[in-house]
């Protein structure tokens, strides 16, 4: 596919950066921006109190001219995106990025279903345009669903009124598939900037990269997608893996070993809380 050689050729050029990301996603973020690094917030989980204490809601004045629609939850501007969740109960969380694809995203869903377990997957909105059902299906599962833009572009080289289209667009695809407007979303490539982040807060959406990249937009071997997790696993990581963007066969068959392998291991996988 043309488009899943671009998302190739896109991250080949990105390698270095990613590479950052993956040693270190907050130290990327905090390269980018002049405000005072802080630690990486780290996420409660379902079982721990809600994601945000309603101090930390702050009112802003709505704007836009769109259809009347749920107002959106004002949150805080963060500088940073979440890396981690709570490590409590041995918690980790997986995420898939990119799709979702009809050739992966249902295996993945199998897979998943297999185990009884829930997982984040951060859409792109031009994916989701033929691919409706899979978000229905998400939905049904108990999965949650991310923003991940609509065309996967490098929001740091976006004004700010592209990228505010780049994820209202999708909000706006996800709310009709998956039947709620997502409440995260992850930048591509990890390059996060002051607006996305404004623009996200705006929107009703919390930041959320990862803890581990498992490396299969590389196509490295299942072998390697599969150590990959297994090493990294630890309580509050979050595994980022993608179901789009290129054959993610090899992903597809890591998640079959990699999974039962967690379990077994005392893991409790799990997905954030709505907030309501
Ligand atoms: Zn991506």
């Amino acid at each position: 596919m043309q488009k899943d050689q671009l998302f190739t050729r896109r991250r080949m050029l990105l390698a270095g950066a990613a590479a950052l990301g993956a040693a270190g996603t907050a130290g990327l973020i905090m390269a980018g921006s002049e405000e005072t690094p802080a630690p990486p917030p780290v996420l409660a989980g379902p079982q721990a109190r809600p994601v945000l204490k309603p101090s930390e809601f702050r009112l802003q004045p709505l704007t836009g001219n769109g259809p009347p629609r749920a107002k959106p939850h004002k949150l805080t501007v963060r500088h940073q995106p979440f890396v981690r969740i709570s490590t409590r109960g041995r918690q980790m969380m997986l995420t898939f990025d990119d799709g979702p694809h009809p050739d992966y995203t249902p295996h993945i869903l199998d897979t998943l279903a297999k185990y009884d377990v829930r997982a984040m997957f951060f859409v792109c909105g031009e994916m989701v345009v033929d691919n409706k059902e899979l978000l229905a299906r998400m939905a049904d599962d108990g999965h949650v669903v991310g923003n991940h833009t609509w065309t996967h572009p490098l929001l740091t080289e976006l004004g700010r009124g592209d990228i505010r289209s780049e994820m209202e667009r999708t909000s706006d695809i996800i709310e009709d598939a998956y039947g709620d407007r997502p409440q995260w979303f992850r930048a591509p490539y990890g390059a996060w900037n002051r607006a996305a982040f404004q623009l996200g807060a705006q929107m009703g959406m919390e930041p959320m990269a990862w803890t581990t990249d498992t490396t299969d937009w590389k196509e490295p071997g299942t072998r390697t997608i599969v150590d990959r997790v297994e090493d990294n696993a630890g309580p509050g990581v979050v595994i980022l893996s993608h179901d789009a963007g290129g054959d993610r066969s090899q992903s597809v068959r890591a998640i079959h070993e990699y999974l039962p392998y967690l379990l077994d291991s005392g893991y409790h996988l799990t997905v954030p809380s709505r907030r309501t």
